[in-house]
């Protein structure tokens, strides 16, 4: 095709003169078969520039056809042309188009879901699918808003109130966005960390997924045993998610103030930095009480 002499030197390729007069006679006439309508929509351009949008259009993806890439359209699919004139000249740039956008960011969604860890019998079930009763109107009316600022909340509660249930329904919310997500039960995080520390895995790898999510749902705060390491992990976590006003979700069977309590007086003897914890967890996370029997059965 005519697109040929605008990026190679035909005589390199050993084009005999014949072969080289048809393509130029071929290019002048595409130029002057598209001037005037190229013209209108770009300005003056030269006849090679003429040639090279005409050939840039050409292997414009045809979406309706186009699963984005790859496909069957070869190279060409996937792709869409960005036509702009620097100093008089044509510059193209290729781009995804619609449908390739459209499948990375159904690939990003289902990577970001499987990173997510989302408890499996949560996942797919909406806002929609969660009975809202007295016991749980303000958690719900809550965490709704708290989508739209991106602020926390501290869902605490007697067992089977749906704590955990209402924070996976918020975790898929933000993937819905396109935002990264960790769910977490407590207890899970920190063995998962102290087998790291113990040579069977990378705990800054860990933690790193906790310091930079879009969101961090903690489920199970507090059901732990105190332990220095315990409170010294958490107090990284919090710390680092308020420092990077990054939204925090945690659920618990308790109030804070027995979390504190729990981590100031440990069974050791030993006070684990429960006031700070529990400090930084009030000025992030709004602590709502869920109520009522449990939802269990
Ligand atoms: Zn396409």
């Amino acid at each position: 095709m005519t697109g040929g002499l605008t990026t190679l030197n035909p005589t390199q390729l050993g084009w005999t003169s014949e072969l080289i007069a048809r393509v130029k006679a071929e290019c002048a006439q595409v130029a002057a078969a598209n001037r005037e309508r190229l013209t209108a929509k770009y300005g003056t351009l030269s006849d090679r520039d003429i040639v090279r949008i005409v050939d840039a259009e050409a292997a414009m993806c045809e979406c309706a056809k186009c699963k984005g890439a790859p496909c069957e359209r070869g190279l060409e699919t996937g792709r869409q042309p960005a036509i702009t004139i620097v100093d008089g000249e044509a510059r193209i740039r290729w781009t995804q188009c619609a449908k390739e956008r459209e499948r990375r960011r159904r690939e990003r969604r289902e990577r970001l879901l499987q990173n997510a860890q989302i408890p499996a019998r949560y996942v797919g079930k909406t806002l929609a699918d969660y009975v809202v009763d007295e016991n749980n109107k303000v958690a719900v009316t809550y965490a709704k808003s708290a989508l739209k600022t991106g602020r926390g909340a501290y869902l605490f509660g007697e067992r089977g109130t749906g704590k955990t249930f209402l924070a996976a329904l918020i975790a898929q919310e933000y993937l819905a966005a396109d935002k990264s997500v960790v769910f977490i039960k407590v207890p899970r995080l920190l063995d998962e960390c102290y087998r790291a520390i113990r040579g069977q895995g990378d705990e800054q790898n860990i933690l790193q997924e906790m310091y930079t999510a879009d969101l961090v749902v903690l489920d199970d705060f507090g059901m732990e045993k105190a332990t220095k390491y315990a409170g010294t992990t958490l107090c990284k976590i919090i710390d680092a998610r308020y420092d990077g006003q990054l939204a925090t979700l945690m659920t618990s069977n308790y109030p804070l103030e027995k979390v504190q309590e729990e981590l100031d007086n440990a069974s050791d003897g030993q006070s684990y930095n429960g006031s700070r914890i529990v400090d930084r967890c009030r000025e992030m996370s709004k602590p709502i009480l869920l109520k009522g029997k449990s939802r269990r059965h």
